[in-house]
């Protein structure tokens, strides 16, 4: 049993084979504070140093996980006021090897307001995590704090897009073309003068619209089409086709891993097969990204809207999906690992500083057995889970 404790600034990570996400084969990391340090094949550490080690041969270290669409102060309530969905909770972040999470609302953006996102992501990131938010819900004209997308991306540090703003979905605004290209124009300037991605998260539902209006807006205006992160396509097989076309047409596309056989719309495709197929369909490896929907509530609705069941969407599905499309659908680490840490952070403008392990970068891991079964989680150099098991849990927990 290796202390847990974690009294020291300097900690030496030994041993553990790096994938981050560049494969660096054995090597020891030094964490400083709750940054990367060093990586080097043997770390001699100063006599006089106080310092802690941990052995990890025989385990892999890949950067922790970036979820961006989680809904943390819960969301939901399409069947009732009881329906509502509880908040996410620091350890149920950690155990799924989440170090990094974007907030956002849903559907109900009246009970549930930005502000209160905003406030969560703040004790979030106190317990140790690092967090974001979208500005936002589901309708359009979108609540923000400020007034606008564009000033809440200027002024509040917090907020790095918009979202989820939804389309094709009996529960949306039902939203003109206009009003989404006007609220993506607003987060792109928005973005570009606060050096932030700007991006529109995008709920699309299961309407047979699909992306047909995001496909207009970035064919007959300037907004590229990097602007956009529309999620959950994966959730049924001719929104799916329709993303690969849009990942071919170079956008990202947005894989929702409580979205299969956990979730409950008609005919999803499971999130480790639906990135398989997006990458045998020719969509380039870095415009796939997955999220969890964590907290989400996932309703299933019958032909006329009626709610006729429940569920609540779950961040332990992206480790789940991640050990499938490496261990079931044949897909190396390597790359794997890239749709959870780099190319999230890419799309978010949180690289280098997330998604990676390079000196310089946070100190976020996830160290993995073999088998892609978790091990331990470091956020910014604390260690938060070790052996599967939460060790740092959030304030009202337990
Ligand atoms: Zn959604």
């Amino acid at each position: 049993m290796q202390s847990i404790q974690q009294k020291s600034f300097f900690v030496v990570l030994r041993g553990a084979h790096i994938v981050g996400p560049i494969d660096l084969g054995k090597q020891d990391v030094l964490i400083a504070g709750e940054k990367v340090a060093a990586i080097e094949p043997h770390i001699e550490m100063p006599v006089s140093w106080e310092y802690e080690e941990i052995l990890l041969d025989g385990y892999i270290l890949v950067p922790g996980f970036i979820d961006s669409h989680v809904h943390m102060i819960g969301g939901g309530g399409e069947g009732g006021y009881a329906t509502r969905t509880p908040e996410v909770t620091l350890s149920t972040a950690t155990r799924a090897g989440i170090t990094t999470m974007v907030g956002c609302l849903g559907t109900d953006g009246i009970t549930r307001h930005v502000t209160s996102l905003l406030a969560k992501a703040r004790g979030l990131e106190e317990e140790g995590i690092t967090t974001y938010i979208y500005t936002g819900a589901y309708e359009v004209p979108t609540p923000t704090i400020t007034g606008s997308v564009r000033s809440d991306l200027i002024l509040i540090d917090k907020v790095i897009g918009a979202g989820e703003i939804a389309i094709s979905d009996h529960r949306s605004a039902q939203p003109l073309r206009e009003e989404i290209q006007k609220l993506a124009a607003e987060a792109r300037v928005g973005g570009m003068l606060s050096g932030k991605a700007g991006i529109v998260n995008v709920h699309v539902g299961d309407g047979k619209a699909g992306l047909d209006m995001l496909f207009a807006i970035v064919k007959e205006t300037e907004i590229p089409i990097t602007q956009f992160l529309p999620t959950h396509l994966n959730r049924n097989p001719w929104l799916f086709k329709q993303a690969i076309e849009w990942g071919k047409y170079g956008g990202f596309i947005d894989i929702t891993s409580s979205v299969g056989p956990r979730g409950n719309s008609k005919d999803p495709i499971k999130p480790s097969r639906a990135i398989r197929e997006a990458l045998d369909a020719g969509v380039e490896l870095n415009n796939i990204t997955i999220s969890s929907d964590g907290n989400g509530s996932i309703p299933r609705f019958d032909e006329n809207g009626n709610i006729i069941g429940l569920g609540i969407g779950n961040e332990d599905s992206l480790l789940e999906e991640l050990g499938d499309l490496v261990l079931k659908e044949g897909i190396k680490l390597a790359d794997a690992i890239q749709v959870v840490t780099s190319n999230v952070a890419k799309v978010l403008k949180l690289w280098p500083r997330k998604g990676c392990i390079k000196v310089g970068s946070d100190a976020d891991f996830v160290v993995l057995t073999p088998d892609i079964e978790l091990y331990q989680v470091w956020a910014r150099g604390k260690l938060m889970v070790n052996n599967g098991e939460p060790i740092i849990f959030g304030t009202f927990e337990g």
